[in-house]
């Protein structure tokens, strides 16, 4: 479970709201129950259950079993796309192992405002289910063009571009890199031309057939974790 609280050893917090419903009235944990919590700084705590109320759950940290994990040096750059499937991008990509999720804006991204509230909870849900011990960080959205004007030098960047490029399964390679992929009405020609202008860019491909974005997105990530996640 994700807790905002910093945790250490005998840590005394409590939970109240859908935390301690779901321990006391799912999990029907009670006193002397046992869970896991991460708070995305620490690692990953046991905890036991003091007190269980209704709507209340008292904790206190017993042991520390996990550190902060490391995670490969991954981006995603996405544009966003309708509602439902930018969350599942971002659930995806946080069970993938992604470091860090940018939402960008090009011309022809349809969703202009991103619930980064929503996302962020999206990606708590799935943090928790796949016991990762840290949140993947999530950028406010950006413009396309100020993404790449202040690109970091030492991050490449894969332009996933269905006009082609090399397969991203042998382009892709350890070390700080980054994944862009367009909405759903793809790149302009002259975002192309921008993005390709950029010294650290790959353009990949991800096969001879054109793939929504999401699916591209969860394609891309699962193509680069294979060859160069550790
Ligand atoms: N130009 C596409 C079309 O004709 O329908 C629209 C873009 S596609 C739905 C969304 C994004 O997924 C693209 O901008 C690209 O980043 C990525 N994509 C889809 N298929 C791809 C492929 N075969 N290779 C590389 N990228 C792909």
């Amino acid at each position: 479970l994700y807790v905002e609280a910093a945790l250490s050893e005998n840590a005394a917090l409590t939970l109240d709201g859908a935390p301690a419903n779901y321990l006391a009235n799912v999990l029907r944990l009670g006193p002397g129950g046992q869970v896991k919590l991460f708070d995305d700084r620490t690692g990953e705590w046991l905890a036991e259950i003091s007190e269980a109320g209704r709507k209340r759950i008292a904790l206190r940290v017993v042991s520390h079993l996990r550190e902060r994990e490391t995670v490969p040096d991954l981006w995603l750059l996405f544009a966003p796309i309708k509602r439902g499937r930018i969350d599942w991008i971002a659930e995806k990509a946080t069970e993938l192992g992604v470091a860090r999720l940018v939402p960008v804006l090009t011309q022809r991204t349809i969703v202009d405002r991103v619930n980064t509230e929503r996302l962020r909870a999206h990606m708590v849900e799935a943090a928790e289910q796949c016991e990762r011990t840290a949140l993947p960080e999530l950028a406010e959205p950006q413009k396309l063009d100020a993404l790449l004007a202040a690109w970091p030098a030492e991050r490449t960047l894969f332009f996933a571009d269905e006009q082609g490029g090399a397969p991203l399964a042998a382009a892709a390679r350890p070390g700080p890199a980054a994944i862009l992929i367009g909405p759903e009405g793809g790149f302009t020609d002259a975002e192309g031309a921008r993005i390709r202008e950029l010294a650290q860019v790959e353009p990949v491909s991800l096969g001879p057939r054109i793939l929504r974005a999401d699916t591209a997105a969860l394609a891309a990530v699962s193509l680069w974790m294979a060859k160069a996640g550790d």
